[in-house]
């Protein structure tokens, strides 16, 4: 069997490690080629400005920069001082710095600095053990955002497009790699409309096997990007509905139990939080993950367990047939099952004042939309919302843009903001805050060109030039699609375990057992995360409860009369 071929040497992206004191940086150089020389360039340097150099000269010649491996102690430039300047480059490379154990505070300070990904102490020996299992990882997150050219799909549209936005979003967020080109601001994308059909209605989709889509639908895409959306199966032991964390740990624990597992997810997996430019308080994660790795490992990880996770199919009823339930998807399919985790989270709350809507995808986007990260380069954003989201999504936007205005209605960001973030927009130099306001109206003829923001304390009305606006105004459960037997409480949260005993929600309970924790009043039907009433709506909590309703499932099932 003859061996693969390896890419060209201009072409392979590029892995570069810098320690000052030579014998490491040929070890390093070392390991990194035994294991990555076939498909990346590995790159040694012996000075935070040789490093460098070697960083820029790789973008000239068009190669993409994966990893940086950076020693800390380093005289003239230290690993983090090399790290800052290096990410101006190559944002897209990962991050890592190598310590002793005494540098371990500098690593951490570095965190929040450049966004480190990881820290390693040295010695990394055995390189098995210490050095690959971290750089393997670290790798597939880089190509899950910059994969091989020749196996990507080509999205050819208007940056100001709605319709462009949404299939780049649908892309992303299911982890399709995707490249997107401008045809205002592209040569290629210009070129490649042409060739399609210069009347073509945008956007315009090149798939690798040829095919050419015209403006498709979210499920013709969806199709054509291999997204799957058809069951395997017509009864399972557990469907479960929405896949955000609680429902992703729902089916990693169902499936990994033995039940036969399907997850049935409207968008992409990850759900609020695979929103998320910075997960920080998730346990275990001491550097931070970004919500899109998050769903990325859990996804692999439940569908190694055997689960089927169907995405852009929307859940619209649940019947109960006996002892079974009907899951019904907006397309017309039915699943049926033994039992049901509803997992469904929270929506964005709509901001209301003229001009939001229709200006809504061309500039005006809910929850952190990392696609326009890139987009917005040297513009001016406004990031609407005074919590933890509107911070994380501010901090990320201010590596891209060229100024981040945060807008809140109240006084105090540390009434509803963690102090992490709060202090970390504070040292940074182009975010501002900007208290008592709220925006009283959009402008723009084709895409978000200013807001009016009126100060709640007067009234008073000024105007702000931008290019996009992020918005983060709190959350609604949307609950209405599930039958009256699945009590909610006023806000349309669901109900669960012992809250159903009480008085006026008592009769809706209609067995003499008591339900399990987490059961709603409709036996074998479960809720877990965001969606269920007086729940943390927290990351850590959503999988808990995830996995803690997998555990109910089983006691349901075990027992004859359910
Ligand atoms: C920008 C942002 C940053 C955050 N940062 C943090 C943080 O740093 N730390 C932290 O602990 N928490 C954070 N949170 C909160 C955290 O993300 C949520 O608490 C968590 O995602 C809740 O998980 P969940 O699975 O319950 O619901 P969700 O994450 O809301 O997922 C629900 C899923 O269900 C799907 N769905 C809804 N209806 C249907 C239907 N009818 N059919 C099929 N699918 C459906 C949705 O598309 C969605 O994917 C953040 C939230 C946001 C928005």
């Amino acid at each position: 069997m003859s061996a693969a071929p390896e890419a060209p040497e201009a072409a392979r992206p590029v892995l570069v490690a810098v320690d000052d004191e030579p014998s490491v940086a040929r070890a390093v150089e070392r390991d990194l080629r035994r294991r990555y020389g076939r498909d990346f360039r590995v790159l040694r340097a012996e000075s935070g400005a040789d490093a460098l150099d070697a960083v820029r000269q790789s973008k000239l010649r068009g190669a993409s920069v994966a990893l940086l491996l950076a020693d800390q102690r380093m005289p003239g430039m230290s690993g983090v001082e090399f790290l800052e300047e290096a990410i101006g480059v190559a944002p897209e490379a990962k991050r890592v710095l190598l310590t002793a154990y005494a540098d371990t505070q500098a690593a951490i300070d570095a965190i929040n600095r450049v966004s480190l990904d990881h820290y390693l102490l040295k010695p990394w020996d055995p390189p098995e053990e210490q050095l690959y299992p971290i750089v393997d990882d670290l790798l597939d997150a880089w190509r899950a955002d910059a994969p091989a050219a020749s196996d990507r799909i080509q999205i050819v549209g208007h940056r100001w497009s709605r319709e462009s936005h949404d299939a780049r979003d649908l892309l992303a967020r299911n982890q399709v790699p995707y490249r997107w080109l401008d045809v205002e601001r592209d040569d290629e994308g210009r070129r490649l409309l042409a060739a399609a059909d210069g009347d073509a209605s945008l956007p315009l989709v090149l798939l690798p096997d040829g095919a050419v889509l015209q403006s498709p639908t979210t499920e013709q895409l969806a199709e054509s990007a291999g997204i799957r959306r058809r069951a395997e199966l017509r009864f399972y032991d557990l469907v479960i509905v929405g896949g955000g964390p609680a429902g992703l740990a729902a089916a990693v624990y169902g499936a990994s139990e033995g039940l036969q597992t399907a997850l049935v997810e409207r968008e992409a997996p990850g759900g609020q939080a695979g929103q998320s430019s910075r997960i920080e308080n998730y346990l275990g994660f001491p550097v931070g993950l970004s919500g899109g790795d998050l769903a990325r490992r859990a996804t692999t990880q439940a569908q190694r367990f055997g689960a089927e996770l169907l995405t852009v199919q929307e859940v619209t009823e649940i019947e109960e047939k006996g002892p079974a339930k009907i899951v019904r998807l907006a397309g017309g399919d039915e699943l049926g099952a033994s039992a049901v985790i509803i997992s469904t989270g929270v929506d964005y709350r709509r901001l209301e004042a003229p001009g939001i809507d229709q200006l809504t995808g061309r500039g005006v986007y809910y929850g952190g939309s990392r696609t326009e990260g890139v987009s917005c380069r040297d513009e001016r954003v406004v990031v609407v919302g005074g919590a933890n989201s509107a911070g994380q999504a501010a901090i990320y936007f201010s590596g891209y843009a060229q100024h981040v205005t945060i807008l809140c209605r109240g006084g105090d960001l540390g009434k509803s903001m963690s102090r992490y973030l709060i202090d970390t927009i504070d040292a940074t130099d182009n975010i501002n805050v900007r208290l008592y306001g709220e925006v009283a109206e959009a402008h723009g003829d084709e895409n978000l060109e200013r807001i009016t923001v009126r100060d709640t304390r007067n009234g008073e009305l000024d105007e702000m030039d931008l290019a996009a606006m992020f918005v983060f105004i709190g959350a609604r459960p949307q609950t209405d699609w599930l039958p009256t037997a699945v009590a909610r409480d006023g806000k349309g949260f669901v109900l669960a375990g012992s809250e159903l005993l009480v008085e006026d929600v008592r009769p809706r309970w209609r067995l003499d057992r008591s339900p399990y924790l987490l059961e709603t009043s409709l036996p074998g039907v479960f809720v877990a995360g965001d969606v269920r009433s007086q729940s943390m709506k927290r990351v850590a909590s959503a999988v808990g409860e995830g996995s803690m309703a997998v555990s109910f499932v089983h006691e349901y099932l075990a027992t004859p009369a359910g």
